[in-house]
Order: structure tokens, then C-alpha cells, then sequence
């Protein structure tokens, strides 16, 4: 079932995911070789609570083993869904967190992939092009139009650089509920798929490998690596359905005021 959201909500909404685009921003400060993982998702979890909101990842999924932390920190062939804890950051990792929050019934669901100091120049590319088919799939979430063509314009960008495009995890809608129809995935065909409405609000989310699309799921049963082992990126936006242009309700603003890194630069 798709909800279309009303003004009021979709403000609700702007506030959910401008606390996530924020507390992005607070663990982007920390972003450094060392860094235990797990110290950056405390850091997300208290600004979180101390902004009236949940992390809205923590105790997520099946009871028996719900999700424990508040961001999935996915580092290099880790595609999403990495867990927090002791692991520590080096230079020249990649490395996708994603945050998520409830905050007055709504939800925020929003993510970046950063450089751990000097990168490979390879994997810049990867991010890089992983970033623009995100603005290149928001382009495409207009009214009139239908899924597919968000996912086509994605798959495009990125095999066209010889990327493979992740089929296992795709957007979702996003309102009430963190993950709500429709599915939007980050492949398909031009006017296939669900019809897209103004009102609808959707998380786009291309996640995007070095090599194959493949991908399988650790032992935790959280996180998700590629099956080659190639190097993934993810980033991730709120978005509105309107007539003519999306409107973006998370931003990356935040974060390109600490990274200072030209290659980060948003929309
Ligand atoms: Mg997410
Ligand atoms: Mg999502």
C-alpha cells in the first residue's frame, strides 16, 4: 500500500531526515584512520536522543536477532548493513553509514559513503559515480513517472562505467514506516513499475560495486558483502514526488561543510 503524503507530513518527514543529514555530520568529524566503529555510532546515538528522536535501526528486524546498533557502518566489499563495534578505520577505506531515525512518528532514512583519509583514485571514481546515479535516479522520481525509470536512469550511469548495480537490496518508500511500498530498485526498465505520484516520498538508495552485482550475507546475518569481493558504495536520500523536480528533503550540506572534499560536493 502507498501513502501520499500530506504537507504537514512531508514536514514531519524534512525534520526526521535533516536530524539524519545532521548526525551524518557529527560522525563525519570523526572520520579518521583509528576510529573504532563502534565510538561513531555511540556518537550518532546520543545526538540522536538528545534531538527528542530514536535510532531508528536499533532493535530493527526479527526478534531474535534484531539489529543492535544505531548506524550500519559498511567498510570496502561491505555493501550495507555492516555492524558497529571494535573494528577500527584505515586510511584508504571506503566506507557507507547509514542513519536512521524516528522522530515525532516519521522517519528518516539517509546515507554516505566516505574516504578514510587518502583513497585509492579508483575508489573516489566509485563514489563519485555512485553519488551522481543517486542525483541521476532523483531526476527521474517525478510525477508521471514510474519506478523503473528511477532504476533505469541508476543502472545506466553506473554500467556504463563498468560498475555492478546490487538487484538483493533496493529504495523503498518511507513515511510512518521506515521501509513502506513501493520498492524502488536501483535497476529496470523505462515506464515499468509502480506509477509515481506527487505526495509519494521514497528513499533512493543506489548501492553500487567495483565488479559483479552479487552479493551474500555474513554469519551475523546482517551484513552484506559483495560476492567478489569488490569494493562497494551507497548513498542514500529522502526524497518527495512532485511534479516536474523531486524535492530532496535530506542533505548532504552538512557533511560537505567537514569533509571539505570537492569530489562531495552535492547536487
Ligand atoms: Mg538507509
Ligand atoms: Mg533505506
Amino acid at each position: 500500500m502507498i501513502f501520499l503524503k500530506s504537507e504537514y507530513e512531508i514536514a514531519k518527514m524534512r525534520d526526521a531526515a535533516i536530524l539524519v543529514s545532521r548526525t551524518l555530520a557529527e560522525v563525519a568529524k570523526e572520520i579518521q584512520p583509528g576510529v573504532e566503529t563502534g565510538s561513531l555510532d555511540i556518537i550518532a546515538e546520543e545526538f540522536i536522543k538528545k534531538n527528542n528522536a530514536r535510532p531508528a535501526f536499533k532493535g530493527y528486524g526479527p526478534k531474535d536477532n534484531p539489529f543492535p546498533a544505531t548506524l550500519c557502518i559498511s567498510i570496502n566489499e561491505e555493501v550495507v548493513h555492516g555492524i558497529p563495534g571494535s573494528r577500527k578505520l584505515e586510511e584508504g577505506d571506503i566506507v557507507s553509514i547509514d542513519c536512521g531515525v524516528e522522530k515525532d512518528g516519521y522517519f528518516g532514512d539517509h546515507a554516505y559513503t566516505f574516504a578514510v583519509g587518502e583513497c585509492d583514485p579508483e575508489d573516489i571514481k566509485l563514489m563519485k559515480v555512485t553519488l551522481e546515479s543517486l542525483y541521476k535516479g532523483i531526476d527521474a522520481a517525478v510525477h508521471g513517472n514510474k519506478t523503473g525509470d528511477i532504476g533505469y536512469a541508476i543502472q545506466q550511469h553506473c554500467e556504463k562505467e563498468g560498475y555492478g548495480v546490487v538487484r538483493d537490496l533496493v529504495g523503498h518508500g518511507i513515511g510512518k514506516s521506515m521501509h513502506e511500498d513501493p520498492s524502488v530498485p536501483n535497476y529496470g526498465k523505462p515506464n515499468r513499475g509502480e506509477r509515481l505520484r506527487s505526495g509519494m516520498t521514497l528513499a533512493v538508495e543506489p548501492m553500487i560495486t567495483q565488479g559483479d552485482w552479487k552479493v551474500k550475507t555474513l554469519s551475523d546475518k546482517w551484513t552484506i558483502v559483495t560476492a567478489d569481493g569488490s569494493k562497494a558504495a551507497h548513498f542514500e536520500h529522502d526524497v518527495v514526488v512532485r511534479e516536474g523536480e523531486a524535492e530532496i528533503l535530506s542533505t548532504f550540506d552538512y557533511i560537505t561543510e567537514i569533509t571539505k572534499n570537492e569530489i562531495f560536493q552535492t547536487h
